[in-house]
């Protein structure tokens, strides 16, 4: 499905679907519930049977021991009239029978094998184990998230209208005690019981947030305002995804959370921008007057698998063209610079501010520091295609430079970020790929957590680090025409 298809009809997903509906849709588990109650019942009609033949057998004996056996299909039939047909016998039928209950015992403990393939998840006892809801959590970064709270053993609920995100993101949940689906959109109230709430729900890139500006500012808004709410009731703690956008095209460089940015409150990115800070706003409205426990992050660029394909962004964009060799397409000079973080340390950053003590606003992202050309350039040379570079038209109010200042998220949540760019890119290089690749439904996402979690431990991924240091002349070329 794509993006377009899937977002023309997204406002109109009012109900709240439970996730036993969800998971009666995982294809896998339809599959494996249909195979079992089959064989079930397979295995009760030849048990049934067994058990007439066996009563059967012993007044046979007794009255008429050349007594065919009931089920004519199994008697060998002649093509020659004249001869006179076999009575099999009975005891080698017996043990035919048993034989085949016995291959359908062995089938029936392999389909029970394979229903049981989730990720082991930490135990918790009832004490330590909370309820976690997160909003926009079948998208790209909410999927990550999930993955460490369900890693971790504590119950989470998803809920997600599916505008951008994706079942497929979360796909290896389904179905497991501690998970929850909801399929629903955050602009509508949501009673439910929760401990902590993640909210997420938006979309965030900019081809998707401009795509219904209204819808953004509702889902920033409104969304937000029904998340706090939910969190008032039930006395949880909300972490809300807020963003460097607040800062706008920012006049200071680095971004201290104190700036209080520089945004065009009615130009294309305004819907997103004065959305979040609106929603940055509601949360300190409902910490102020309901003492409601806040927590604000401002994400930087944030990239990684599971990405959406048709996300727009500057790191999917450059990946895929890369891959396909197309053209890599450059919003103006190129000379905007933006600061990249991997999504596990994002993951890692989010759940250091939500059980951390400080509710003012955190800075989350990698300060390393690119020019957009110079990004263009590491990804062709890692990618290793022909891919030509070409320059289109700037954006609209796309800011300038952006780097966050993260002595804060330091001091007080003891974060830095710790995967250098190259090892997360080629990382990302690598799911896209397969994601290229992929030609039947049934081929699973690659980026289940126990491929991740040894991927992790593959240092050999580390490379390039002097890339920046070299010019190509194609580049140059373009940059002078
Ligand atoms: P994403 O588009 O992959 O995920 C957003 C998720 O929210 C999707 O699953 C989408 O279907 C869901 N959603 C959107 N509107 C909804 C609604 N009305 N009700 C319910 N669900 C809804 O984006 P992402 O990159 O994973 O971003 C997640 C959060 O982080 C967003 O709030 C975004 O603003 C913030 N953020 C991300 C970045 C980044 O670089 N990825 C940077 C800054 C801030
Ligand atoms: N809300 C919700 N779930 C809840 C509690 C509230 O979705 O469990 C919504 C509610 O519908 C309202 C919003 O959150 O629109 C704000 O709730 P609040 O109690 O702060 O305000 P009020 O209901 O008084 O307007
Ligand atoms: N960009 C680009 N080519 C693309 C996509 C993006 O040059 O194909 C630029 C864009 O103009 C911006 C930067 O890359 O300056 C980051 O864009 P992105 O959409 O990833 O995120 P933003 O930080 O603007 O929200």
């Amino acid at each position: 499905m794509t993006w377009n298809a899937s977002c023309k009809d997204f406002d109109s997903s009012k109900d709240v679907h439970m996730s036993k509906r969800a998971t009666s849709m995982c294809p896998t588990l339809v599959l494996s519930s249909v195979k079992k109650l089959y064989v079930w019942t397979l295995l009760t009609s030849v048990v049934l049977f067994v058990s007439a033949l066996g009563y059967n057998n012993v007044r046979s004996q007794s009255t008429d021991r050349l007594a065919a056996p009931r089920d004519s299909s199994r008697v060998f039939v002649s093509d020659n009239p004249n001869t006179v047909p076999e009575t099999p016998n009975n005891d080698q039928y017996t043990l035919q029978l048993q034989k085949e209950v016995e291959d359908l015992k062995h089938r029936i403990e392999q389909l029970e094998l394979e229903k049981n393939t989730y990720p082991e998840v930490t135990f918790r006892s009832y004490k330590d184990r909370k309820r976690i809801l997160v909003t926009g959590g079948a998208g790209f970064v909410g999927s990550h998230l999930v993955d460490k709270l369900m890693l971790q053993g504590h119950e989470v609920t998803v809920v997600d209208n599916f505008f951008t995100g994706r079942k497929r993101n979360i796909e290896h949940w389904l179905g497991h005690e501690n998970f929850e689906l909801l399929n629903h959109d955050v602009v509508n109230p949501l009673f439910i019981e929760v401990d902590q709430i993640y909210h997420l729900a938006s979309p965030a890139s900019p081809p998707h947030y401009m795509y219904n500006p209204i819808k953004t500012i509702k889902t920033n808004t409104v969304g937000t305002i029904n998340m706090l709410g939910l969190a008032k009731r039930v006395r949880a703690r909300l972490l809300m995804a807020s963003t460097s956008e607040v800062y706008g095209d920012p006049e200071i460089h680095p971004q201290t959370e104190e700036y209080w940015g520089h945004v065009n409150p009615i130009g294309p990115r305004a819907c997103y921008d004065e959305g979040k800070r609106v929603a940055e706003t509601m949360c300190y409205a409902y910490r102020k007057q309901d003492g409601l426990e806040v927590r604000v992050a401002r994400i930087f660029n944030t990239f990684g698998p599971r990405m959406h394909m048709a996300d727009g962004r500057v790191v999917s964009n450059f990946i895929l063209q890369a891959l396909q060799n197309e053209p890599i397409t450059i919003y103006g000079k190129g000379e905007q610079t933006r600061s990249f973080q991997y999504v596990s340390d994002l993951v890692d950053g989010l759940e250091a501010l939500m059980n951390s003590n400080y509710s003012e606003p955190v800075n989350i992202g990698n300060p390393e520091e690119y020019t957009i050309l110079d990004f263009a350039r590491v990804i062709r040379q890692l990618v290793g295609g022909e891919s030509e570079i070409v320059h289109k038209p700037a954006m609209q109010d796309d800011p300038q430079r952006r780097k966050p200042d993260i002595t804060r998220a330091k001091k007080y949540i003891n974060w830095t970020p710790k995967v250098p760019m190259m090892v997360g890119i080629n990382k990302t290089i690598e799911y896209f790929s397969h994601e290229l690749q992929r030609k039947k439904h049934s081929e699973r996402n690659i980026w289940h957590p126990d491929f991740e979690l040894q991927s992790n431990t593959d240092t050999s991924l580390d490379l390039g680090s002097n890339i920046f240091n070299q010019k190509s002349a194609d580049v140059e070329d373009n940059l002078e025409s």
